[in-house]
């Protein structure tokens, strides 16, 4: 019998997996891949996000601000590399420079250090290959980039070699509940895996994993984003993430350069039906290529070397979802991970830490790691 069951090998199952590692719990990791970071996690922004977006007072905006503070030092201690580069979010317009202004109050309200309006020179001074017909930005020196699948794999590797057992090319087939816990199946197959408790991190699949235990309570919607990658000929461009002004759509297309030193472009943002539908289509691509180079002058793309694409975990409910399903004890979902899910991860490890704790899991800090 396991006492915690994660379900998904994602960012966020990794960090509640090495979240976990530290306590005297026997911890199973489940992922239907053929290794972690294999789903959202291999395919996004990069972006540790500095915390302004979210809408003050929900829970993204609390695990936002505290996982971007928690990356610096995750990161040296897995020696991961991460870079604080810092982001400005661009105005084109009078309008845009009211909506920049309100982001720089909504992220003081978070608790986001730093945060700076300023002038089209200062800008320019910072970034010369940014567009002239900018009339300012929002500069967020707290914002940062890093690789989140060797970060993923780090943090999974850390929680193995502390005793957690990582079970790939599993898929979570069903789920019974008795009066122990959980049966989990697997593959289909007729021995179940048994656990006190169940972490959901399935990502886009979290909505089906969860209505094997409860009610339905929420659907995960993916919304798709399509990407550039640059080579390195194009990585210093622009130091800092560049951002323009959020739209209903989410954060809009940046230009950032990665931690390896290559240029990021995209991304669009599409809902769609299918959740392994991970193509690129060339009306998108064009989308964000015209969108780049209204932020960034000069980006070449007969330099990009790859286009990917990522799905984001929109739910029907507006904020993440970090809580015990109400119709089944010690089911914790941490779901609906859209962006800025990645920034938050640290932070919602220790949410679930706290929810197992209080569901009735005992927690005894192992004496030696
Ligand atoms: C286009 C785009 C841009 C983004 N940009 C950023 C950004 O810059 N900064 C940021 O903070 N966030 C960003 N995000 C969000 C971030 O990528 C996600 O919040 C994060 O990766 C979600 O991680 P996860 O572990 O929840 O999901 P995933 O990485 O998808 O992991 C879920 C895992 O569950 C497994 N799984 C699913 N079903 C089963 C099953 N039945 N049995 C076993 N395993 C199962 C999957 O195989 C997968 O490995 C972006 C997302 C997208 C798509």
């Amino acid at each position: 019998m396991y006492d915690v069951v994660i379900v998904g090998a994602g960012i966020i199952g990794a960090s509640v997996a090495r979240e976990l590692s530290r306590y005297d719990l026997k911890v199973k990791v489940l992922d239907k891949e053929n290794d972690v970071a294999n789903g959202t996690t291999k395919a996004n922004s990069a972006i540790i996000h500095a915390g302004y977006d979210p809408k003050n007072g929900t829970i993204m905006a609390r695990v936002n601000v505290k996982g971007n503070e928690m990356f610096e030092d995750i990161c040296k201690e897995l020696s991961v590399p991460f870079k604080r580069n810092g982001s400005l979010v661009l105005a084109f317009s009078d309008e845009d420079l009211e909506n920049v202004k309100e982001l720089c109050e909504n992220g003081t309200r978070n608790g986001v250090k730093d945060l700076k309006v300023l002038n089209k020179e200062e800008v320019l001074s910072m970034e010369p290959n940014i567009s002239k017909e900018i009339k300012g930005a929002l500069y967020a020196p707290t914002g940062g980039i890093v690789g989140p699948w060797e970060y993923t794999i780090a943090l999974m590797e850390n929680a193995v070699v502390n005793g957690v057992e990582l079970q790939l090319n599993s898929e979570v087939t069903s789920i019974e509940k008795d009066e122990n816990g959980y049966k989990i199946y697997v593959n289909n197959e007729k021995e179940p895996i048994c656990a006190k408790y169940i972490v959901n991190a399935a990502g886009v699949y979290a909505d089906k994993i969860h209505n094997m235990v409860g009610s339905a309570d929420y659907d995960i919607i993916p919304r798709k984003g399509q990407y550039y990658v640059m080579d390195k000929s194009q990585g210093s461009l622009v130091e800092k993430t560049i951002f323009q002004c959020p739209n209903k759509l989410g954060k809009g297309v940046l230009v950032t350069p990665t931690v390896h030193g290559n240029l990021l472009v995209g991304p669009d943002a599409q809902d769609i039906e299918n959740k392994e539908d991970v193509s690129t289509t060339s009306d998108a691509l064009t989308f964000v290529r015209d969108k780049g180079v209204l932020s960034v002058e000069g980006i070449s793309f007969r330099d990009g070397i790859r286009n990917f694409a990522g799905l984001r975990a929109y739910s029907t409910r507006p904020d993440f979802i970090v809580e015990e399903a109400k119709d089944a004890k010690g089911f914790i979902d941490l779901a609906g991970m859209k962006s800025p899910g990645l920034s938050s991860a640290p932070a919602i490890a220790l949410e679930a830490i706290k929810l197992l704790k209080n569901t009735g899991c005992s927690l005894k800090e192992k004496k030696s790691l």
